[in-house]
Order: C-alpha cells, then sequence, then structure tokens
C-alpha cells in the first residue's frame, strides 16, 4: 500500500481549521471570593421555580425524555404567541446554530457574520465545511451595507446577533428588516436574539416578526441569559415550518434533558423572575458605564447585560495588566482578543457588591498604572 495510507484516523482539513471556543475563565488561583463576570450570566440566577422543577426530575432519571420537548414548546408558544409545530428546541442554542450549519451549509459554501460577532458562527461554518466571510463593522456595530456588500453567489447562511456578543450594540429593527429586504431569498437570516430580554429600546425587536412573515429568517433564542439555566443547555428557535422540519430532520434524538425541559417550563410561568433580573440590569448597567468611563476607560453603549471595555494602550494599563489585576483581586472578566479586540475586557453586569467591588478595582488599577 501506498504512503496515503495514514497511521492513524485524520480528522477532516476543515475541522482542523477551527479555532476551538474558549470559554471565559471561572476560576481564580488562591483567592477566596471570586467574582465571575465573565459568562453573561445573571447574577439573580434562576426562578426558585425552575430549580424546584430541575429537582423533581430527578425521580425520573432512568426515562427517556420527550423528544419532541412538545410542552417546552407549547409554553414557548404560549409565552411569546407562537406556533409550536414552528419552534425546534436544542441543547443549547449552540447546538441549534450547529443544525443551522449543518443543514444549510456544505463544501464552498459561505457563512456571513459580521467582524466581532459572536464566535460560534465561523466554527460552525467551518465545521459544516463552509467558509466563513467577515463582514467590517462601523463603531463595533453590525453594518448592514457591509454585510449586503458581502453577499456572493456562495452566500447561504447570515449569522447576526442582535445585540451582538461580545460588543453590546444592537441593529434597530429597521435596519434588521433592511437587511433582510437586501438578500436574496435562498439565503437564511439567522437572527440570534440570546439578550433580547435585556434591551430596552423603543427600536428594537426580537425578529419574531420577520421570521413569522419570512421563508428564510430563523430567531434563535435561549435560556442561558436572563433566565439563568446556562448549566442546565437549552435553547430554541423559531422560523417558517419548512425550516424547522429540516432542523428536526438532524437533531439529536434527545436533544434536549428532562431536566431542562422541566425547568425551562417553570422558569417561562415566573415572568416576575425575568422583570427582576431586566430592572436589575437597566439600574446597573448605566451606573456600571457612567463609573467606568469616569476612569478613563471607554465603554461600548451596551443594550446587554454586559459591557466591552476599552483599555488605554499605554504599557501597564493595557487590557492584558487589567485582566491579571483584576484577577487577582477576585474579579474574572472576559479576555476577547478572539473577537480582534486585544485592547479590550467584556464584563458581565453582576450583583450590587460585585458592581461596587469591580468598579472600586478598577479605579485601583487605573490609579496604580498612572501614578
Ligand atoms: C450566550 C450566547 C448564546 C447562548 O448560547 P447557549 O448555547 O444557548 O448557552 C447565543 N448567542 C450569543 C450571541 C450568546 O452570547
Amino acid at each position: 500500500m501506498s504512503s496515503d495510507v495514514l497511521s492513524r484516523p485524520a480528522a477532516k482539513a476543515n475541522v482542523m481549521a477551527i479555532d476551538a471556543y474558549v470559554p471565559g475563565k471561572s476560576a481564580a488561583l488562591g483567592i477566596a471570593k471570586v467574582f465571575k463576570l465573565s459568562s453573561n450570566e445573571t447574577p439573580l440566577g434562576p426562578s426558585p421555580a425552575a430549580i424546584e422543577a430541575f429537582r423533581a426530575n430527578a425521580a425520573h432519571l432512568a426515562v427517556y425524555p420527550d423528544g419532541a420537548a412538545s410542552r417546552l414548546r407549547e409554553a414557548i408558544g404560549k409565552r411569546y404567541g407562537l406556533d409550536p409545530d414552528r419552534i425546534i428546541c436544542g441543547n443549547g442554542s449552540d447546538d441549534l446554530l450547529g443544525l443551522v450549519a449543518h443543514a444549510y451549509l456544505g463544501p464552498g459554501d459561505e457563512g456571513l457574520y459580521t467582524q466581532h460577532g459572536f464566535l460560534e458562527y465561523p466554527i460552525v461554518t467551518r465545521a459544516a465545511g463552509a467558509i466563513p466571510v467577515v463582514a467590517p463593522e462601523k463603531e463595533y456595530r453590525a453594518d448592514v451595507d457591509s454585510l449586503l456588500a458581502k453577499v456572493s453567489r456562495r452566500t447561504k447562511v447570515v449569522f447576526l446577533a442582535n445585540p451582538n456578543n461580545p460588543t453590546g450594540t444592537y441593529l434597530p429593527f429597521a435596519e434588521v428588516k433592511r437587511l433582510h429586504a437586501g438578500l436574496p431569498p435562498h439565503v437564511l437570516l439567522v437572527i440570534d436574539a440570546a439578550y433580547a430580554e435585556y434591551v430596552a429600546r423603543n427600536d428594537y425587536a426580537a425578529g419574531i416578526e420577520l421570521a413569522a412573515e419570512s421563508e428564510n429568517v430563523l430567531m434563535t433564542r435561549t435560556f442561558s441569559k436572563i433566565y439563568g439555566l446556562a448549566n442546565l443547555r437549552l435553547g430554541w428557535a423559531y422560523g417558517p415550518a419548512h425550516i424547522i422540519d429540516a432542523l428536526n430532520r438532524i437533531r439529536g434524538p434527545f436533544n434536549v434533558n428532562g431536566a431542562a425541559i422541566e425547568a425551562g417550563i417553570a422558569a417561562l410561568g415566573d415572568q416576575a423572575h425575568v422583570d427582576k433580573a431586566a430592572a436589575h440590569n437597566q439600574r446597573w448597567l448605566p451606573w456600571l458605564t457612567d463609573e467606568i468611563e469616569r476612569l478613563g476607560i471607554k465603554v461600548t453603549p451596551s443594550v446587554g447585560n454586559f459591557l466591552l471595555l476599552h483599555f488605554p494602550h499605554e504599557d501597564g494599563r493595557d487590557a492584558k495588566a487589567a485582566d491579571a489585576f483584576l484577577t487577582a483581586r477576585g474579579y474574572i472578566l472576559r479576555a476577547v482578543g478572539a473577537y480582534g479586540l486585544p485592547h479590550c475586557l467584556r464584563l458581565t453586569v453582576g450583583t450590587e457588591e460585585a458592581n461596587h467591588g469591580l468598579v472600586a478595582a478598577l479605579a485601583d488599577f487605573m490609579g496604580r498604572a498612572r501614578g
């Protein structure tokens, strides 16, 4: 046999071209009290009703879950006024993004996303053998004209996080509609609205209306953020029946576990808890923005539950030094060099205690470096 006999299995070249997703840090060595502000989790935790439902599910661990997640889809449909048959649930919305890529992208195809867009998009695009294409942003915001300019004959999917992570910026619904109107009808627009519940802007919409009325729009949502169920892995998507049908054909038969189903239903039933989490964010997002800008750190205006901090480039006060300084104090932020933002850190809105402590630590950092 010839030299093309391999000594061990080789993953496909498109798989090995992927830079694996690196989650936010969660621990600081030797620090007693750690504030994890690196993964956009809610400081309020989940609804107590969701925790109770999770516990009750312990009695049923030997039994397969409902593979269709019917009661959960009905609960989502009821909450948002949607047809449950046009909803698919997933093991986190990451699961659904992967399904989209596998269903609609193949070798030679292009998956389009924005300059500082969520890094799952190039990962799932490459995993499907397709080519990730990046459209420049303006002022750290998705730009409809630059996205449309990057659409080619090979574009099959456009991924738009709205609001975007890690920038926290958003496109008004009119701009999303303009983007959709400019796309050829065979191009799938995926609107990832993971932070929709946090947005308090009159000109914002998560994308339900577009997904309801178009043949080429899918909106994805998650229970990981405001619902506080990141550990359970639960997301959902809403779109035209033909897209939901395609995704259902390739999803894992039991891709959502029973504990997630029960906790998700319970969480949807506790709107007061969601309102409380949104109110907490509305209070602390502007406070953090103002306090941090006062220290001489530029903050990109955010509508999510996190902020993008731009550190000075000078020696001793850059993002890398800040990351080390804050980590030593027990404040874990998210380095975003992989997003093309080496001078930035992303900060999740925390508890009152975490927010005050973080600002005090940042003040020490900036003062220390200056003096
Ligand atoms: C956090 C986040 C998600 C949610 O992912 P899950 O897999 O549902 O936990 C999706 N998209 C963006 C942009 C996010 O920041």
